[in-house]
């Protein structure tokens, strides 16, 4: 099979690169052409998975192809944007018909569930590696950045935190659990999902957010930083999972969370005012901590003294002691 029938048949044939909304020219050309309306921005996120550093390799075709999609779109979630667009690029060592299919599956049920088209990608030979390039649509001056956060605001998260982190010693073959705690832990580390809905209503109400990709502590640091403040989390009030719990402890479940990587959870920060009317409004915005004047991140135990650990979350290229 050659470069051109491999892209026709696996990836401009899927339901989810026929066109749609705001898709003025999808694959086939040698650009895709995107209409935005006055009054948006675009906003743009790239992701590269290497296999062997992101996900275990080999692992299930159908699975990575959910997985790929979900992480490049959740960026498009904590910017508060609304998903219009993706492109894959696609290195491949061989190419299986079986494998592609797998993985087009995947990625077509993920970009069902986020409303959003494949309009082009490039197909290589090499060792397998996953660049995906997403494009969101923002209201002009709406977009939410890690920069706005306010002393006196409350740091919120936006749901179960250290699930995909648990999942890892399963994934990796390295531990085995029921299926009643595998499960769950499992479905967050394959098939995480972003939180767009949330994203969208935070617009114009969270000072800051982002995606909790590489651990709490080390991505509320990239707030605290870009937003000039400090940033206090409260061991006690982390979100964890009874399966988490379970699987790992309590000791072993905060640390998931706090420095486990791959939850594609929001973490954002929010004027006091506005917490009520979201908790009403039935989002689930869960406050873990709050804003200080100050720099960098502190971990507090339940009566208020510093606990904040060394390891901040995984560092690509990071110095190992
Ligand atoms: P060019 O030579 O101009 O870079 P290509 O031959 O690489 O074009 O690609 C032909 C068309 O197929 C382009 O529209 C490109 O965006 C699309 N395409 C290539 N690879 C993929 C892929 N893996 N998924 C989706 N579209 C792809
Ligand atoms: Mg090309």
């Amino acid at each position: 099979m050659g470069e051109f029938e491999l892209i026709r048949n696996f990836f401009a044939a899927a339901p989810c690169a026929q066109g749609g909304e705001g898709v003025a020219l999808g694959i086939g050309d040698d650009c895709a052409l995107l209409a935005v309306a006055s009054g948006e921005q675009l906003a743009i996120s790239t992701d590269t998975l290497v296999a062997g550093v992101h996900f275990a390799d080999p692992c299930d075709p159908y699975l990575l192809g959910q997985r790929s999609l979900a992480v490049a779109v959740s960026d498009l979630a904590a910017m508060g944007a609304t998903p219009l667009a993706f492109t894959l690029a696609l290195t491949l060592p061989t190419v299986s018909a079986d494998w592609l299919q797998a993985y087009a599956r995947g990625l077509n049920a993920m970009a069902q569930s986020c409303d959003v088209r494949l309009i082009g990608g490039d197909t290589t030979r090499g060792s397998l590696t996953l660049t995906l390039t997403v494009f969101g649509r923002v209201p002009a001056g709406l977009a939410l950045t890690r920069s706005g956060a306010r002393v006196g605001d409350l740091l919120c998260v936006g749901g179960e935190l250290g699930n995909a982190a648990g999942a890892l010693p399963l994934v990796l073959g390295q531990r085995s659990a029921d299926a009643t705690i595998a499960a769950p832990l499992l479905a967050h580390y394959w098939s995480p999902q972003p939180q767009l809905a949330l994203g969208q209503a935070l617009r114009g109400k969270a000072t800051s957010a982002l995606d909790i990709s590489d651990g709490l502590l080390a991505d509320c640091g990239h707030i605290a930083a870009a937003s000039k403040v400090a940033l206090q989390v409260e061991v006690e009030k982390l979100p964890l999972s009874p399966a988490l719990l379970s699987f790992l402890g309590e000791q072993g479940a905060r640390a998931a969370a706090l420095s486990g990587g791959d939850d594609y959870v929001l973490a954002f920060t929010l004027p006091p005012a506005e917490l009520a009317p979201l908790l009403a409004a039935g989002w689930p915005v869960q406050v873990v901590g709050q804003v200080v004047a100050g720099q960098g991140v502190t971990l507090l135990d339940a009566g208020g003294q510093d606990i904040t650990p060394g390891t901040r979350g995984y560092q690509h290229f990071a110095e190992t002691p």
